[in-house]
């Protein structure tokens, strides 16, 4: 019997284990497995979720029973020191000497310290094992509501910027680059991201030198230049990886230049009965820092050493990637970065709403070669599909990037249209046609049930959206139905959330939590957790605070510049003069750009965080309310000057916009809505466009429902023809109602309305004819949200302890003189940014 050592029991050398048990020649060999750390290997892609429960077990990628079961000699806590070549030996620290007939180094790296003066202080951290995680933990204990700095704005800094803020430390993330996740992002989506995580307090500072680390004994600060330094009470160091390489140095292995032990596409290093995988492998001169290029390695080492020789690495390694990082979506894939002269790119960006998507297409523009998504990376999979499988683009490659978010997608077709030898699951190679089989032939029917037999999503679970797209398709075509969860926390649909919420009378998100959820939470259950019980109480965004969107937080949405806009109510865009003439006061007191809105109101822009209070008190004395452009809930009513002027109108658009606009003004759904009112067909409102829209007839008002303006128009359907105003309203009320009851958290109506099986004419069945006998609820439910609004911004500036939230620096009444405006037209705008 043959014998291989496995050195190294970190995800990639637990996957050639697992991979070796798994063919029938293995018993014809002696595995021989050592692990440094204390513990057998565990999920290091998911290192950060051991801060919900400390619970490390739960991160284990297999029990060590599972070695003995499959007659693997497991070592941890045991570190091999030496390899003796010509012996075809090694020897540990616990001074054992084993012979071996293969040797797998799967050493991986370690994280790379800076050589900074002072860098050996107590308080510095890396971010690589549980015992870090421990470490940090402990320290940050002691310094409690303490400054954390970051080194390094990559990919891991920023999750590790994450994990500090859960610990209730204000994080400082400090990057040397002019720009954040250097490697994936471009200059525009990296400052998309920049501001978006600004915004939700994570201080980050670009383009610093860390000269120097302050501090007597322990960590009081760091130096970058002259006169420019940051007081932190800790630092976590996250700048690079160094392959774990010495073995293959004292060995004399062939190593690269700057490290790494060098193999050919079989994974032999400069020694064929020595092979090296993972993150210690320099292959192509490159260190890969995933795991899906780690496990592709470690199937070709097995294969290798079980004579399969036509099993070597691809040339080329895809590095496309997908994260959330503190709730918002990154990804890049393909060439992220492109010269012009191997084709042309198509960017959309949206500030306000920190959406940035970039695709890179060929110059005739029929080939994907790669993009950028930040904000909001639901068409990832479908994208990193095409590149992957070269697939044709539509005629019109920019509607691939226009829409989402739930504002009636993407123009792709359904994954279900994927070859069935597309790679679904690049970390363990698993194709679209094995998930579907596993669903169809094998009975699997979710996705835990599916990841067990396939493995599918088990590894950086970046492809578990476009499988769980895969399993939910494959059951229709049996004729099942499946839910869609809202996230890992519960094991419930939103539908099935708002029931439960309403049912058993629950209060707060902590208590749903013990109730029927797990784990901490997170930023996709949080918020459309508050839009439920803000749908079925009514409350505001006041309350919870904690749970909300970051703009719902402060009742205001952040700028590009980092200050907030004021946008007060003006129901169906009629506004007296005198109205006009106090926000006008008010704006040129506080100095703020004005301007009017698509929505027919008037947008204060420029307000700081301390002064929004100020602002709000005084148009509430002026008899304004809040405008919610900030929240998932009614903007606004748009309407045409109908009968009361115009000669063509057929009847009173402003007072039907009016009325309406009060009556749904204040109530939270899982996304914005908007309403359009027009006298007449000629439609200067643009009713049509609106999630629900009255058209003035004869005989009466023609409802429309389910419109979109924004990145992907939409016209609305029509839902009822010639109906008095009364019935006009009942049928909206029970359309809105029965969204927020029934939507996907942010999905707007027409993705909604699109999506529900049997279209308009179900709806229709379900609010005009009462198909399902809840016409009357709906109605009840409805009354109750008109009766109880109340404008948050009066309960905000009227409570000592909400206005606490707009201080700039807790602690300090001082404010951020930091923003900085140039001149426009008269007014001001923010100053462009670098
Ligand atoms: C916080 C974090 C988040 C990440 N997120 C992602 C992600 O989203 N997507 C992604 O693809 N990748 C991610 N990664 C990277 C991914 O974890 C690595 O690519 C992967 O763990 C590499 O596996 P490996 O086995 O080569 O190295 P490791 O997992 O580091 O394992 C190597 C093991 O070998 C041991 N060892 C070293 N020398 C010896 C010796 N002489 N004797 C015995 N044992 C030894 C080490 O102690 C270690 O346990 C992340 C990494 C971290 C730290
Ligand atoms: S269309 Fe809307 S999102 Fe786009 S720039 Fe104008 S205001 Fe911003
Ligand atoms: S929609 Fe008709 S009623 Fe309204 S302004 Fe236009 S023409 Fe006049």
């Amino acid at each position: 019997m043959k014998t291989i050592i496995v050195v190294g029991n970190g995800m990639v050398g637990y996957k050639f284990c697992e991979k070796f048990v798994a063919q029938a020649a293995h018993t014809e060999y002696k595995l021989i497995v050592f692990g440094e750390e204390p513990r057998v290997a565990y999920d290091r892609v998911h290192l950060s979720e051991f801060f919900e429960d400390g619970d490390a077990e739960r991160l284990s990628l297999a029990p060590r029973s599972w070695y003995e079961e499959n007659g693997i000699e497991l070592y941890t806590s045991e570190r091999v020191t030496e390899i003796r070549r010509t012996a075809k030996t090694i020897t540990t620290s616990k001074d054992g000497t084993f012979t071996y007939d293969y040797l797998v180094l799967a050493t991986g790296s370690v994280p790379f310290v800076p050589p900074i003066n002072g860098v050996e202080k107590n308080g510095v951290f890396v971010y690589r094992t549980i015992e870090d995680l421990e470490d940090t933990l402990a320290y940050a204990a002691t310094i409690k509501g303490g400054k954390a700095a970051i080194l390094g704005g990559g990919l891991l800094g920023l999750e590790a910027a994450k994990a500090v803020m859960d610990m209730g430390l204000e994080p400082h993330v400090v990057e040397f680059a002019p720009k954040l996740m250097p490697r994936q992002l471009d200059s525009r989506s990296s400052k998309v991201l920049q501001v978006k995580l600004e915004s939700m307090g994570i201080h980050i500072h670009l383009s610093k030198a860390t000269n120097r680390i302050l501090g007597n004994g322990k960590i009081s600060g760091m130096e970058f230049g002259e006169d420019d330094a940051l007081d932190v009470d800790m630092l976590v160091i996250s700048a690079g990886i160094r392959p774990r390489d010495e073995l293959g140095k004292s060995a004399g292995l062939e190593m690269g230049t700057r490290g790494g032990i060098v193999v050919n596409n079989k994974m032999e290093t400069s020694d064929p009965n020595i092979l090296a995988i993972g993150e210690v492998a320099l292959y192509n001169q490159m260190i890969y820092g995933l795991v899906a290029p780690g496990y592709e390695m470690a199937q070709v080492a097995v294969d290798q050493i079980l004579d399969k020789k036509d099993t070597v690495m691809a040339a080329a390694i895809d590095m496309s990637t997908k994260l959330k990082l503190i709730g918002v979506d990154v990804a890049s894939f393909g060439v992220p970065f492109m010269p012009a002269d191997k084709g042309h790119s198509i960017i959309f960006e949206n500030k306000t709403e920190s959406l940035y998507k970039r695709i890179n297409v060929t110059h005739d523009g029929k080939k994907l070669l790669g993009g950028i998504l930040v904000g909001d990376a639901d068409d990832y999979n479908m994208l990193l599909q095409m590149y992957q499988n070269e697939m044709p683009l539509p005629e019109h490659p920019e509607a691939l990037i226009i829409g989402g978010r739930g504002e009636g997608g993407a123009s792709f077709g359904s994954a279900m249209d994927l070859p069935d030898t597309a790679v679904v699951c690049s970390c363990e190679a698993v194709t679209k046609g094995a998930i579907c089989c596993s669903v169809l032939e094998d009975g699997n029917e979710n996705l835990k049930a599916v990841a067990k037999a396939t493995k599918a999503a088990t590894g950086c679970g970046g492809c578990k959206p476009m499988v769980t797209d895969l399993i939910t398709e494959s059951l229709k075509t049996l004729g099942k139905t499946v839910k869609v969860q809202i996230c890992e926390h519960f094991d419930y649909s939103r539908q099935e959330l708002f029931d439960i919420v309403r049912l058993r009378g629950i209060q707060s998100y902590d208590e749903l939590l013990d109730t029927v959820g797990k784990g901490h939470g997170c930023e996709v259950c949080k918020p459309a957790v508050a839009a439920i019980f803000a749908s079925i109480y009514n409350e505001t965004a006041n309350k919870q605070n904690t749970i909300q969107d970051t703009n719902d937080r402060f009742l205001a949405n952040i700028q590009r510049n980092g200050t907030y806009s004021v946008v007060p109510r003006v129901a169906g865009g009629e506004i007296t003069p005198k109205q006009l003439m106090a926000m006008g006061r008010i704006a040129q007191k506080y100095d703020l750009y004005t301007k009017i809105t698509g929505g027919q109101r008037i947008d204060m822009f420029g307000a700081k965080l301390h002064e929004l209070p100020l602002i709000w008190e005084e148009l509430i004395k002026e008899g304004f309310e809040t405008g919610q452009a900030y929240g998932k809930s009614l903007r606004t009513v748009k309407s045409c000057v109908g009968s009361t002027w115009c000669r063509y109108g057929m009847d009173e658009s402003v007072s039907f916009a009016v009325e309406i606009e009060n009556r749904y003004k204040g109530i939270r759904s899982p996304h914005k809505f908007k309403g359009g009112v027009s006298g007449c067909i000629r439609e200067c409102a643009e009713a049509r466009g609106k999630d629900f829209g009255f058209i003035a007839v004869e005989g009466g008002w023609n409802v429309y429902v389910g419109g979109n303006g924004g990145a992907n128009p939409k016209h609305a359907l029509l839902l009822a023809e010639k109906v008095d105003k009364a019935t006009a309203i009942k049928y909206v009320d029970r359309f809105i109602m029965f969204y927020i009851k029934t939507a996907l958290p942010l999905q707007r109506t027409a993705p909604w309305l699109e999506k529900l099986e049997g279209g308009i004419t179900y709806l229709q069945n379900v609010i005009i004819n009462d198909s399902l006998g809840i016409c009357a609820e709906l109605d009840t439910e409805m009354q109750a949200l008109v009766d109880s609004y109340k404008c948050e911004w009066k309960e905000a500036v009227e409570t000592p302890e909400i206005r606490e939230r707009y201080t700039h620096f807790v602690n300090s009444e001082e404010t951020d003189n930091n923003i900085e405006f140039v001149s426009l037209r008269e007014q001001k705008m923010p100053k462009e940014w670098a």
